[in-house]
């Protein structure tokens, strides 16, 4: 349920209104223009009328949507992620580069020092990956994470790391900024659950044969457990195709848009798994209206331990960064 307060509701009157609702039992979430989402609770059933007979509400509206807190019907404008500097939904573009597995403190420094140069904002690297084979680096754990924060605090980069089981989170919390959900765990909703509880934003990819209203049903779970602070990512999914390693489905991004009011990055290195195409489907999803682009890049990218495929060297990085911007620029 959606209600609409009388334009001249002043502050403590919706405080007032806000705690006799949350006393009956419902959740209730301050949205855009004077709006209330009152969401669940015990005393769902209670009639509309209700609703519309207490102080200061003008209008009822139905919150038809599952995922509520999610919903662009609840919040109609565009979430906006505020980290120091930069802003994560608006109308900077959002880049995170980095290599798929964290591999030593050179690589990772390499790296750093170009996604700077280039005006990234993010770097990423994963400590804890999920290999199809158990024979595979399973990356560095904590000592991954650490040397993260380290080159993260040197180069003034926010640092993004995937975690794939409850108890890497306070680490994961303490040495990263943004926790990343990986789509093999994105249905994993005792994790989630425990990710609501933190205060750093999570970046939550789309598992591969995960629909658009399952992947929100998810973010749903990470907001209701208390954390607004959802990226959501499209990452590619599986298809007929086996040229490419996954299909990055691009109508995701303006439908999610239409859906929801998170911020949403596309990812064309495990969207495509293929070097060749990372830069040009970064392209394109800049120019569906992605807020940011998530990309894989190693000094040596043949040595990459993991998704060497896919992962791009610098000076594509560095021309990816620049066509983006290009692209960007003519859309605001
Ligand atoms: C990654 O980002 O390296 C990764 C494993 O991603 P995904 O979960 O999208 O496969
Ligand atoms: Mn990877």
């Amino acid at each position: 349920m959606l209600l609409e307060l009388r334009a001249n509701t002043n502050y403590l009157d919706k405080q007032l209104l806000i705690e006799r609702l949350e006393n009956m039992g419902f959740r209730v979430v301050e949205s855009d223009a004077n709006i209330l989402a009152v969401i669940g609770g015990v005393n769902s059933l209670v009639a509309t009328e209700l609703f519309s007979e207490l102080p200061n509400v003008a209008k009822v509206l139905p919150l038809t949507s599952n995922f509520k807190l999610a919903s662009r019907q609840t919040k109609p404008s565009d979430t906006i992620i505020k980290m120091g500097e930069v802003s994560i939904g608006g109308d900077e573009l959002f880049i995170i580069a980095g290599p798929c597995s964290i591999e030593s403190r050179e690589q990772l420094e390499a790296c750093a020092k170009i996604a700077k140069d280039n005006g990234a904002q993010a770097l990423r690297g994963g400590a804890y990956k999920p290999r199809s084979s158990p024979y595979d680096f399973q990356g560095m754990g904590v000592d991954g994470l650490k040397l993260l924060a380290e080159v993260g605090a040197k180069y003034g980069l926010i640092t993004v790391s995937e975690v794939m089981d409850g108890s890497q989170i306070a680490a994961a919390a303490e040495y990263v900024d943004i926790l990343q959900i990986g789509a093999r765990n994105m249905q994993n909703y005792t994790l989630l659950t425990e990710l609501g509880k933190i205060k750093n934003p999570i970046l939550l990819k789309r598992g591969f044969a995960a629909t658009y209203h399952e992947l929100l049903m998810s973010a749903e779970y990470i907001m209701l457990a208390g954390n607004p602070n959802v990226i959501l990512c499209e990452r590619g999914i599986r298809t007929i195709e086996t040229f490419t390693r996954n299909t990055l489905d691009l109508n995701a991004i303006p439908a999610l848009q239409q859906l929801t009011h998170l911020p949403i990055v596309a990812d064309p290195s495990h969207g495509t798994g293929v070097r060749s195409l990372v830069l040009p489907m970064a392209r394109a999803s800049v120019a569906a209206g992605a807020h940011g682009i998530l990309v894989e890049m190693h000094p040596d990218p043949d040595k990459s331990i993991s998704d060497a495929k896919q992962t791009i060297d610098f000076a594509t990085f560095s021309d990816l960064v620049t066509q983006v911007r290009r692209i960007k620029s003519v859309l605001i």
